[in-house]
């Protein structure tokens, strides 16, 4: 019976969705009550203050949509700009390509910047194309701050200082879905117009809700842009905003209490520490890739993401086998390898509320289905590289403490 998988718990390492903290589901576990009465409202204005927070914005404005990260994508592009509006995208993986499809079927001119599997943004071709846009016709640059089919977290800093250079207006729109409150991310800092996120990933949420942020320049951008959106229109979420209730249409009250407690975790650990738990994560699950002797699909070292690390296999391996058995043997799930590395990559995702031991079970888990799939792997090896690095490193010390 192929739908019968090991019995306890289930061993959740996709990239998202990811495990939802216990703190989190009870807060959930709320009846409906009335969004017009003052209670939500109240809610809603300090939900929207501290979620600039993880944007690490103060001149930002959020929304809240009841939405995924798709959802929030093309909130960003039709609040912003016009069919036929010229746009660069990177396209370096699944969800950026994803994106880019959304892009052309809302009818932007889309301009992409192709880059293997395994590589980040090339910033090289972005540069050639700004010094030669002098009528300045780019009017915004897409990007996946980490693309989550291949493992790769580009330099978002260096997208700002390229435009700074050249002096060029275009808009800067991130997806920060598998990025932000799992890596540092800087809004303000770098001078990004319109980030976003979705509630299952860093935020270790129920799939359901898209944040988006928009810079001042966004936000007088959704002014004149002509794009027709009703649902994800900024400036009906904004009249709300002004006469206090918030809400153009009924927001989901579970989600609004779950989103609460997850930024009380996050800011009670430290978004600091929580940027820092991620990078030990990553940093100890690519050393046990190494140590079984398997490639890291991120071709250079400055591109390597410590929320998602995609795995590849040698030739003789199906890794979409690798998953299914992981599954089905050990309850553990791991991520498919998306479109172009189908079979030849595996996930592993460590990102959101996870601590070491919970990886240390996941990378023994992988290493048992390695062995049942017929690649020699000497047992420990990967575990005992990784636990010797956590076990070396400062662990967390939540800020609570
Ligand atoms: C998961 C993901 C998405 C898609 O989000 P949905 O919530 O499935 O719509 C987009 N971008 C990135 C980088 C992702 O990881």
């Amino acid at each position: 019976m192929d739908y019968m998988n090991a019995p306890g718990r289930n061993h959740l390492f996709v990239p998202g969705p990811v495990n939802i903290p216990e703190s989190v589901l009870r807060a959930m576990n709320r009846n409906n009550e009335d969004y017009r009465s003052p209670a939500i409202p109240a809610m809603t204005k300090i939900l929207l203050e501290d979620v600039k927070k993880i944007f690490k914005t103060t001149t930002g404005t959020p929304f809240i949509f009841p939405t995924t990260g798709t959802g929030a994508w093309e909130s960003a592009l039709t609040n912003t700009l016009s069919p036929g509006d010229r746009i660069v995208s990177f396209s370096i993986g699944q969800f950026s390509l994803l994106w880019i499809d959304q892009q052309k079927r809302l009818k932007f001119d889309v301009d992409v910047i192709e880059s293997e599997w395994g590589y980040g943004a090339d910033l090289d071709a972005l540069a050639s194309k700004l010094a030669a846009d002098t009528a300045h016709t780019i009017k915004a640059i897409c990007i996946v701050h980490n693309e989550t089919a291949t493992g790769v977290t580009n330099n978002l800093n260096s997208v700002r200082k390229l435009l700074d250079h050249y002096m060029h207006p275009a808009l800067i729109l991130v997806d920060g879905v598998s990025s932000i409150c799992a890596l540092d991310f800087r809004m303000d800092e770098w001078g990004i117009d319109v980030a976003l996120t979705g509630s299952q990933k860093a935020l270790s949420l129920p799939t359901g809700l898209g944040i988006v942020c928009a810079s001042p320049k966004a936000i007088e951008a959704a002014k004149t842009s002509k794009s027709l959106r009703v649902f994800f229109d900024w400036n009906d979420y904004l009249k709300f905003y002004k006469i206090g209730t918030y809400w153009p249409y009924t927001p989901s009250i579970q989600l609004l209490y779950g989103l609460r407690a997850a930024l009380d975790l996050l800011f009670e650990e430290g978004l600091e520490n929580v940027f820092a738990r991620h990078r030990r994560l990553g940093k100890a699950t690519r050393l046990a890739v190494e140590a079984w002797g398997l490639k890291n699909c991120t071709q250079k070292e400055e591109w390597v993401s410590d929320t998602v690390t995609a795995v590849m296999v040698p030739a003789y391996i199906d890794s979409a086998e690798v998953v299914r058995r992981a599954w089905q043997r050990y309850n553990l799930s791991l991520g498919l390898g998306l479109n172009k590395v189908a079979g030849k990559v595996f996930r592993i995702g460590h990102l959101g509320n996870l601590n070491d031991l919970q990886l240390l079970g996941c990378l023994s888990g992988v290493e048992m289905i390695l062995k049942d799939i017929g690649y020699p792997i000497k047992f420990g090896t990967g575990v005992a590289a990784a636990a010797s690095y956590l076990q070396n490193t400062i662990p967390m010390i939540p800020s609570r403490i």
